[in-house]
């Protein structure tokens, strides 16, 4: 990221520099803008591809907000040449009411289930409407912790959602695997299917046969084979969001790398799971997440599960999906991996506290997708981000990033708004509010005991950020995530004879619903040898700024590192007309190839001259004691091009472009 010279101006019509940090000037942008377009497209066919067009019909079920889940104990018997699904899971819960009579779960009417244990007596049951109503043999009081178990098995729904319960092929082999994400986890098993409550561990057992290996939550504790069958078991002993409990099957082939988590040199295994005959492109390619795991534990918090594992299982989708130490990945793409990986963080280890909110999942993945970028391809951050910016401007001109709907799975999954605009305001908000703030507010979203391996909603988010940056967001999330639509900027400017910066600026909004976004306005005030990265605190429209930048500037550039959702460059950028004294000027020739000419009116005499050419390079420049009415300036060592000439007069300073054959 660039550096500047930086001062902060609030006020209008002011010399209000709030602050100026000296920085080291580090200016290396310019060249980046025309690259990377093609990387961008690429990136976003290979992303999450969750374009599917029915509606959810799941409705929240209230029955079971009357118990915590505590525990499930899963076994399952599963063979990915067939779509079926046989297993008993016993479930511990915690009863949160008085005369609690019965558990519930959420189950389609698909699955069967043939029977159910409680306190080792068969225990009646109903099932009907998508809900297991489990009946107990006498009611039990608050915080009673019990447990049943159900035994169950038929064909899973498949290609609801995002696929929920899979079989297909690899290579002519069988692959299974599941993705349960928002509304599917009781198309296969008997859940709790809740934004509320996670289940606090669960213990895997899946029995296949045994020529393939299974993927899964938590810790690999053994894989035992018996005859044609092998029996794995994985232990996960964090809270789980009921979606990413997931398993994939198939004839993997394995592989390890590991990464360092924090300053005690504690380090995490990354195992991953690959077709055997992708083995030899995706082995280098993964490596890439040992790079991502490292930042992250470094800018947030220590990979939450590192005592267990992070992991990667290919599947046979076109994407990836985040479940709980071991994404399932369609490929190993840098940005694919930096965004499921960071899931890990916001999504699993704190997760959406209902699907309104998606935003704390994917806005904040696909901002983490931008932080791989930034620390580690430096080279490519400004074209990259030029690249998403380009994309939201043209697919998010209105919509929320709030999903309203939260029956469409397609609006939920809304690539322009709930990812790539959702991802752009977190930058922005960065900007806006200051590294220290932001990642302080982060840190305090995720080991806050209010939020920490639980839920959390984009409001709790604000304030969180609020309280870190101790300032109030709700303009800002009542505009960017509320609102709709962007800002269009235009900004008009004149330096006069005492060296003041006149700035003016205006927006345009693309949605009604949103007059005017009050911003902190980044522009780069540019001379022939010095540049000032200046910020203007703007709360109304057509508002107007002074600065005293110290040189003589030649051209201002709006938001040279891409921080504001708006176009780039703003809409234009232009002097200040002083009609009057514009009159009162005059250059001749023009065009000139040797003596140039340059005359004032006898109320405006010239007090300095300046040539600049279209970068703003100075090719001359005098000031003139005596002032004059007539100056002749030897241009014939200038080489041809277009230039720009600056008269410095007793009233001002005006522009005249020149052109020198
Ligand atoms: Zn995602």
């Amino acid at each position: 990221m660039p550096n500047y010279n930086v001062c902060y101006i609030y006020d209008s019509n002011s010399y209000a520099m709030k602050a100026r940090i000296q920085l080291l000037f580090a200016f290396t942008f310019l060249i980046q803008v025309v690259i990377g377009q093609n990387n961008y497209f690429n990136t976003l066919q290979r992303n999450e591809k969750r374009f599917f067009s029915q509606k959810m019909n799941f409705k929240a079920i209230n029955n079971h907000a009357d118990y915590d889940i505590i525990y499930h104990r899963i076994y399952w018997e599963v063979d990915p040449s067939q779509l079926y699904i046989k297993g008993f899971i016993t479930s511990y819960f915690k009863t949160l009411t008085p005369d609690f009579s019965a558990v519930h779960f959420d189950m389609i009417d698909e699955l069967t289930a043939d029977s159910v244990l409680y306190h080792n007596n068969k225990q009646s049951f109903t099932h009907q409407a998508g809900l297991l109503k489990i009946n107990l043999l006498s009611p039990l009081n608050t915080g009673t912790l019990d447990s049943v178990t159900v035994f169950y098995q038929g064909v899973p729904l498949s290609g609801n959602g995002f696929g929920t319960f899979e079989i297909n092929t690899h290579d002519n082999t069988p692959i299974l695997w599941t993705l349960s994400e928002p509304y599917g986890a009781k198309d296969w098993w008997p859940c709790k299917q809740t934004l509320t409550d996670k289940i606090d561990s669960v213990d895997i057992y899946v029995k296949t046969p045994s020529v393939y290996k299974v993927g899964s939550n938590g810790k690999l504790i053994f894989e035992k084979i018996s005859g044609d069958s092998k029996l794995t078991y994985w232990k996960h002993r964090f809270p789980i969001a009921t979606y990413l409990v997931a398993i994939a099957v198939t004839n993997y082939s394995s592989f390890s790398d590991y990464a360092k988590v924090n300053e005690q040199n504690d380090t995490v295994e990354i195992l991953n799971y690959v077709y055997p005959e992708s083995l030899e492109w995706a082995e280098p390619m993964a490596k890439y997440t040992v790079d991502a795991i490292e930042l992250y534990s470094s800018l947030f918090i220590p990979y939450p599960f590192y005592k267990e594992k992070y992991g990667h299982a290919q599947f046979g989708w076109g994407g990836g999906m985040e479940h709980q130490t071991m994404s399932f990945m369609g490929g190993f793409s840098p940005d694919l991996i930096a965004h499921e990986l960071s899931h890990q963080w916001f999504g699993d280890y704190v997760t959406c506290s209902n699907w309104h909110d998606i935003w704390v999942n994917e806005g904040f993945a696909v901002f983490c997708e931008s932080l791989c970028q930034e620390y580690l391809h430096p080279e490519n951050y400004l074209s990259w981000k030029n690249g998403r910016m380009k994309y939201v401007l043209d697919n998010a001109k209105s919509g929320s990033i709030y999903v309203e709907d939260t029956t469409d799975i397609n609006r939920i999954f809304n690539y322009a708004l709930t990812y790539q605009k959702g991802g752009l305001i977190i930058h922005q908000l960065r900007n806006q509010i200051g590294d220290t703030a932001f990642f302080s507010g982060i840190k305090n979203l995720l080991t806050h005991d209010d939020t920490k391996a639980g839920f959390a909603s984009a409001t709790q988010v604000k304030e969180y950020l609020e309280a870190a940056a101790d300032t109030n967001l709700t303009t800002y999330f009542n505009n960017w995530y509320y609102g709709q639509g962007y800002p269009k900027y235009s900004l008009a400017w004149n330096q006069d004879v005492n060296d003041t910066v006149h700035i003016t600026i205006s927006q345009k909004t693309t949605h009604s619903s949103i007059s005017f976004f009050a911003m902190k306005v980044p522009l780069l005030l540019k001379g022939a040898e010095n540049q000032s990265l200046v910020v203007f605190h703007n709360t109304q429209n057509n508002q107007s700024f002074t600065c005293k930048p110290g040189f003589f500037v030649t051209s201002i550039e709006f938001d040279p590192d891409y921080t504001l959702i708006a176009p780039h460059p703003a809409t234009f950028v232009v002097s200040i007309p002083n009609e009057e004294l514009e009159k009162t000027i005059s250059i001749a020739p023009n065009p000139a190839n040797s003596l140039l000419t340059i005359k004032s009116g006898k109320n405006t005499p010239i007090i300095g001259i300046e040539i600049v050419d279209v970068s703003g390079k100075q090719l001359f420049r005098e000031k003139y004691a005596h002032q004059s009415k007539k100056i002749e300036v030897n241009i014939s060592k200038i080489p041809n091009g277009i230039y720009y000439v600056k008269i410095e007069t007793t009233e001002g300073v005006v522009t005249k472009k020149l052109a020198i054959r």
